[in-house]
């Protein structure tokens, strides 16, 4: 061995040390990127993958998702990726354009049909049910979930078949307070992305009663043109006329701009319910706008819906971020007791689209081992294990390449430290330290560098 037993045990003692330190945003990936070859695979249609060059603004962007939950006391929930084809078909609705299009629909080797989720809601809907959620002592219940979705739609810019999005249910409480505790909530993420032009767009599709008049007011509506329509509007007339305003053929149709507005038929209990949601936000002095067009694309909704529309060029104008609402009816639905919910979802692809491209200094590494030779590569291994395990995020040079390569990777890491182990300091038993922002640089003998750079950084904090 090069090094004493005694030097070795120097190096490594503080292997089991708890990490105290550890700062997840700073660990980087090391990857390589094999450029010999053809290309033979391709990843599909409308999925993306998402490269160590912007993984870290993902898991910022998930931090801070996670630490607004912890802020409104919403905890994380997990639900499969895949669930039976009949929870979308019952949930979502037999007639939407994500159910009838979009699904992700296969059968497994048990000639079970199974589909890939393309949203959120119906899942936790149906784990609540499975869980008995709704007996649980805290009558509010209020999770979030966060990964892939999966859509068969037309990738384009904020498009995708495999996107993600983040989404927060609170199930078990009718009350208007809980429909502006998410708007809140979908407001406040935005503003700590620190996304602008954004604006909260605000509607009400009522109960029962006021859906069941306003679906007679849209059918009278549409009868005299029905044959102006398309294909599927015709088939929505009977079995959900509703859908017919959330139609990308007919969009233009001047007949869509003259339809009935749902805040016209609303029962009074419902009126009542929107009416606290205004006067809320109000209070709150959160600004909204009521969009009567504001219909959302899936059946469970009803009462509150809304939409965080962005103005960000970048993302197109007009569109939207984040939706939801109210839905009263799932959990039935789903077999469970009655129970109100409300939710939403943001898809992260777009409020990652609409943040700002902000350099974050701070992402670099804190030390990056150069060694030369092979000797000193044995101690540098030794070095960055003892590193790690003190909690500083470290690498070193595999590579064998010289000091230009090496001095190269550091400032690509961002390295807040290199240290230098040449042949010479093998033998003197000591490494050379290097301040890449002061460029100050000393020897430090072995057994003196975890002391050394935790100075360093305690030093730093004094500056702060
Ligand atoms: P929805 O579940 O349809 O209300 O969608 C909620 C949010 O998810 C939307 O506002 C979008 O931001 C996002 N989203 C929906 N579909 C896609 C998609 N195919 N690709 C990327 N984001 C999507």
């Amino acid at each position: 061995h090069l090094l004493s037993r005694r030097q070795r045990q120097m190096c490594i003692r503080d292997r089991t040390k708890v990490v105290p330190r550890i700062n997840v945003l700073r660990l980087r990936t090391f990857f390589y990127f094999y450029e010999g070859g053809t290309m033979k695979y391709n990843r599909p249609r409308g999925t993306v993958d998402i490269t160590p060059e912007n993984s870290e603004k993902w898991i910022e962007m998930e931090q801070l998702l996670r630490t607004v939950a912890a802020n409104y006391n919403v905890k994380e929930m997990r639900t499969p990726i895949f669930e039976h084809t009949e929870l979308f078909s019952r949930a979502v609705g037999d007639t939407t354009d994500v159910v009838t299009k979009e699904m992700y629909t296969f059968k497994d080797k048990g000639d079970r049909s199974l589909t890939l989720r393309p949203e959120g809601t119906a899942g936790i809907a149906r784990a609540y049910v499975e869980n008995k959620m709704y007996a649980l002592p805290e009558k509010l219940q209020k999770v979030y979930y966060m990964g892939p979705m999966f859509r068969y739609e037309r990738p384009q810019n904020g498009r995708q078949r495999q996107f993600h999005q983040f989404g927060v249910e609170m199930l078990g409480v009718e009350s208007p307070y809980v429909d502006v505790e998410c708007m809140l909530m979908a407001v406040t993420i935005v503003e700590a992305l620190g996304i602008k032009n954004i604006k909260l767009h605000i509607n009400s599709l009522g109960d029962d009663e006021s859906r069941t008049a306003y679906r007679e007011a849209l059918k009278n509506h549409f009868r005299p043109v029905l044959n102006d329509l398309c294909e599927d509007c015709q088939a929505r007339f009977e079995k959900n006329p509703l859908r017919i305003l959330d139609c990308k053929v007919d969009a233009k149709n001047p007949v869509m701009a003259s339809a009935p507005r749902t805040i016209d038929y609303l029962s009074e209990k419902a009126k009542a319910h929107f009416d606290k949601v205004c006067s809320l936000l109000d209070d709150l002095e959160i600004e909204y706008v009521v969009d009567t067009n504001l219909v959302r694309g899936l059946d469970y909704y009803s009462h509150t819906v809304f939409e965080i529309i962005s103005d960000d060029p970048k993302l197109g104008a007009g569109s939207t971020v984040g939706g939801g609402g109210r839905y009263n009816g799932l959990v039935e639905e789903l077999g469970g007791p009655a129970t109100p919910g409300v939710g939403f979802a943001f898809g992260m692809e777009r409020l990652m689209l609409a943040l700002d491209d902000e350099e974050d200094e701070e992402n670099g590494i804190d030390v990056y081992v150069m060694p030369l030779g092979d000797e000193a590569r044995d101690l540098a291994m030794q070095i960055i294990t003892m590193l790690r395990a003190n909690g500083f995020t470290c690498d070193m040079d595999y590579a064998g390449r010289g000091l230009k390569g090496q001095f190269k990777s550091s400032d690509r890491f961002g390295a807040h430290l290199s240290i230098i182990i040449g042949e010479d300091e093998v033998k003197g038993e000591y490494v050379n330290i290097r301040c890449n922002h002061s460029k100050e640089q000393s020897k430090v003998k072995l057994e003196d560098i975890l002391s050394y750079i935790e100075n360093h950084y305690e030093g730093d904090h004094e500056h702060e």
